[in-house]
């Protein structure tokens, strides 16, 4: 087995000194989407990429996923679908968040199939159907309980006995979970059911159900085709369970300073956080303009009222903290550290290791998906090959 350049301490690939590098582990990407594929059989596996690639990367991201063999995408914005089509031209993309007036042609010049999820949308793509002679390909969204986009099931049975749906080709039927990582979660069985029903109106037309976490209820709602994002990227699809997924993400920082504060001192901005007794701590060059959240800074305010906040592992040693996060920095307390391994030019790990994705998310105030794609553009960026 090939040793983990971080693991085994390899060297920083910083080209221009920045004090923060993401290593990004593209065989665990491609071992991540296999392990998926595995699960699902005989329904296909799809990779969710927009924003991105969850942050990662939408280029290293689809050459990887092609790579393992994945043949259909998921995107949000018409746009994504053209960065797409570059990497892996021949590869099916569905454009999940539908299509804005005057945009049809648009879709069919990029090849991307849109997901159509309001009889608008419906109407403009059969009125470029009609235009080029050609029933096109496009997906219809039901409407399941998120109500954000789709169709009513009624304004979606509609399409079959106002013969609309003849004037193009239904490739794909889907919905959207609306809270699938909580298995108990009482919504999760009446979408399950609607979409049963709405699956009973469309014969012959491949349906779509499941995200990251809906692969993983114990139903199984995987129809024909699996719709995962976050698990790709290392996300955890079963929160209260043990990850399935290899990480993908790692990020680290390097010690910019080393400073003594005494009792009663405060850290950062307005002064939120007092130091209880004698303390040591360190300076890190990342901030909220890196995508850190604001609000995982360590208060007195949150010590006194239990909150976990944010913390960075620096010799495998959990340290908090301090002080507000600002825009291009963070301080952490490395009393507990061996000075020798807290030392300027050292390393904190901010997201790797004991400190996964799901935590990080928590202890800022929010969730892994969006630490994910708020990673900054100002880190040195390392992939590592499939
Ligand atoms: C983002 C998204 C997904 C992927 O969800 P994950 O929880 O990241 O797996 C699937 N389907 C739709 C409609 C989405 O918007």
């Amino acid at each position: 087995m090939k040793a983990h350049p971080i693991a085994s301490g390899g060297a920083w690939a910083a080209p221009q000194g920045e004090p923060a590098l993401l290593t990004i582990d593209l065989a665990a990407l491609a071992a991540n989407w296999r392990r998926l594929r595995d699960l699902v059989r005989p329904a296909e596996c799809a990779a969710v990429v927009k924003a991105d690639a969850y942050g990662i990367g939408i280029d290293p991201a689809v050459r990887t996923l092609w790579g393992a063999g994945c043949r259909t995408f998921f995107v949000a914005h018409l746009g994504e679908a053209e960065r797409l089509k570059s990497a892996a031209p021949d590869a099916v993309v569905y454009v999940l968040n539908g299509m804005l007036p005057g945009m049809a042609a648009a879709y069919v010049r990029t090849d991307a199939r849109p997901v159509l999820g309001s009889a608008e949308e419906v109407s403009e793509w059969i009125s470029i159907c009609a235009e080029t002679g050609r029933r096109l390909p496009a997906a219809l969204h039901v409407e399941t309980g998120m109500n954000r986009l789709g169709l009513t099931l009624e304004s979606a049975l509609a399409l079959q006995s106002n013969g609309q749906l003849a004037r193009f080709e239904p490739t794909l039927l889907m919905s959207h979970f609306v809270a699938a990582e909580d298995p108990v979660a009482p919504v999760t069985s009446r979408q399950i059911d609607a979409f049963d029903r709405a699956r009973a109106g469309f014969p012959g037309v491949p349906a779509s159900l499941a995200n990251s976490s809906g692969i993983f209820l114990p139903s199984r709602p995987h129809h024909d085709l699996v719709r995962p994002g976050y698990a790709l990227y290392g996300g955890n699809p079963t929160p209260g369970s043990a990850n399935p997924m290899r990480p993908v993400v790692h990020l680290e920082a390097l010690i910019v300073q080393v400073r003594e504060v005494g009792t009663g001192e405060t850290v950062g901005y307005n002064a939120r956080w007092t130091a209880p007794t004698p303390r040591r701590l360190a300076v890190l060059s990342v901030g909220y303009a890196d995508g850190y959240p604001r609000a995982g800074g360590g208060t007195d305010r949150a010590a006194a009222d239990g909150i976990d906040t944010a913390t960075a592992l620096v010799a495998g040693i959990r340290c908090p903290f301090v002080g507000r996060i600002s825009m291009d920095l963070i301080v952490i307390d490395v009393t507990e550290v061996p000075p020798a391994r807290a030392r300027r030019g050292e390393r904190a790990v901010l997201i790797g290791g004991a400190l996964d994705l799901d935590e990080v998310g928590r202890r800022a105030g929010t969730i892994g998906y969006e630490i994910l794609t708020g990673l900054g553009p100002r880190y040195s960026r390392r992939y590592l090959p499939a």
